[in-house]
């Protein structure tokens, strides 16, 4: 299938680098968000996203240029009528995303494939209440878009193999690698990385760790990049906290339980990054500083 014309439904922040991959990639992009606010936010952080990439010699400045004028921002969610593949990117609530999809797909021609970009909700469940089941599946891009390497393709249990190979050439023209998950409770990446979250969590409820020794311990122990507290407070606690929920509830094994303490955090309004405090607090000028 010819894909030509690209929709992202949700210009936030994941919305956003969806539009700037696929505009760079050659495709033509229609770009739509409920808030006026939110599309021009959207258009001047793609602009300076791609203004860094050409300042570190990435992106040829021409390259920049027709990239951005590939991409068109709308208020009305019937506008990407056109496109031959549709990525929902709207706010992570189910009943957000059957009214998109309710109101989109009257509009949509029969071959359009619509996907979504989900972080939990069940592929399937989303695909049963449109018409094109198989011509539905999920397509998870990580944050930050444009830097990360991986998106998840998810398969509905309806989701035919013509879907999923196009979704999986668009992958491959984008330059990013595809890991194919079955639809279950967070697929794969989430399924292991925030339970490890939530563990870290308990190693300090517990006392085993304060904040520092915790994220030491897992950078200098495990190799990785960020401690389990830090990237917490960077995905949003929030965040964590539904995703923890969704496996709960999910796979109903009390070893997806949520850290109390986690709870705690939430309850507070420490969400992280985006709050100015989580597991750290951001709001001083140097160095974020332990809350614990
Ligand atoms: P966000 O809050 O930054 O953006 C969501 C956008 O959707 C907002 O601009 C909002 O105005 C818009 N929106 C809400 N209702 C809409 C509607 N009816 N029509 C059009 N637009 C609408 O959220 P985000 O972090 O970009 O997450 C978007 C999706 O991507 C969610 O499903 C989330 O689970 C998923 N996701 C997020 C991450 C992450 O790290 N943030 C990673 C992978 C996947």
């Amino acid at each position: 299938m010819d894909i030509r014309t690209i929709g992202v439904v949700g210009a936030g922040q994941m919305g956003n680098g969806i539009a700037h991959v696929c505009a760079l990639a050659g495709y033509d992009v229609v770009l739509t968000d409920v808030s006026a606010d939110a599309l021009a936010a959207a258009r001047a952080t793609i602009e300076r996203n791609m203004a860094r990439q050409v300042e570190k010699g990435r992106v040829p400045e021409a390259d920049r240029d027709a990239a951005l004028a590939r991409i068109t921002g709308t208020g009305t969610l019937t506008d990407l009528a056109s496109a031959d593949l549709v990525i929902e990117a709207a706010t992570e609530k189910e009943a957000i995303k059957h009214a998109i999809f309710a109101e989109l797909v009257p509009a949509l021609g029969p071959d359009t494939i619509l996907t979504s970009n989900t972080s939990s909700i069940s592929i399937t469940r989303l695909a049963a209440a449109t018409d094109r089941p198989e011509r539905f599946m999920g397509f998870h891009f990580m944050n930050p878009v444009p830097v990360m390497q991986l998106v998840e393709l998810i398969r509905g249990i309806a989701t035919s193999d013509e879907t999923y190979e196009a979704c999986r050439g668009v992958v491959d023209r984008l330059n990013k690698t595809a890991a194919v998950a079955e639809d279950y409770p967070a697929f794969i990446v989430n399924r292991v990385l925030i339970p490890m979250i939530n563990e870290a969590c308990y190693t300090l409820y517990e006392g085993v760790g304060n904040v520092a020794s915790i994220d030491k311990a897992l950078k200098l122990g495990a190799n990785h990049p960020m401690g389990p507290l830090e990237l917490a407070d960077f995905i949003g606690l929030d965040t964590c906290l539904a995703i923890m929920n969704v496996l709960h509830d999910g796979l109903a094994d009390t070893k997806y339980r949520p850290c109390p303490l986690l709870v705690k955090y939430v309850e507070a309004g420490w969400l992280g990054r985006k709050a100015g405090r989580g597991f750290y607090d951001y709001r001083g000028e140097g160095d974020p500083v332990p809350t614990r």
